[in-house]
């Protein structure tokens, strides 16, 4: 997994792509600011650089293999997750998977964002610990 550099997490919400199919291909033409290409071993990958991360292509992927992050700049992390299920409330507690080399980590909920029509799942918006990426 490839993560955007730390300079650019501190701009934004930046998408991160997990995704274990080589033919599908929504995420891609989800995504309004042409951020998302396809490499050569056929899954895609966004370019943080065009990335402004709004999260449509995180609530549309069948996978559940798109998750977005953002530096908060106080040695915690913003992560957005697609979720199924019951959404949990501001202030619960949800496990979260970890990114690259960082670990399982706990996070606090500050956003449930309910299914959207047309979207595979709903997205909760988490803060976890720099661990989660290994930091
Ligand atoms: S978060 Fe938005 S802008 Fe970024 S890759 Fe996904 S759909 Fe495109
Ligand atoms: S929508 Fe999900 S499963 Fe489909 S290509 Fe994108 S990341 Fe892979």
């Amino acid at each position: 997994m490839l993560l955007p550099d730390t300079e650019r997490l501190k701009r934004g919400r930046a998408a991160v792509i997990e995704c274990p199919v080589t033919d599908c291909r929504k995420c891609v033409s989800a995504c309004g600011f042409t951020a998302i290409a396809v490499g050569e071993d056929g899954r895609p990958f966004s370019d943080p650089d065009k990335c402004v991360g709004c999260g449509g292509c995180a609530a549309i992927c069948p996978e559940m293999a798109i998750r977005l992050l953002k530096d908060r700049g106080d040695g915690t992390y913003e992560v957005t997750v697609p979720f199924e299920g019951a959404l949990p409330e501001i202030d619960d507690t949800i496990g979260l998977a970890p990114f690259g080399s960082g670990e399982p980590a706990q996070g606090r909920v500050i956003q449930p964002i309910p299914k959207r029509p047309g979207a595979f799942s709903a997205l909760v918006r988490a803060v976890a610990p720099a661990e989660i990426i290994g930091g």
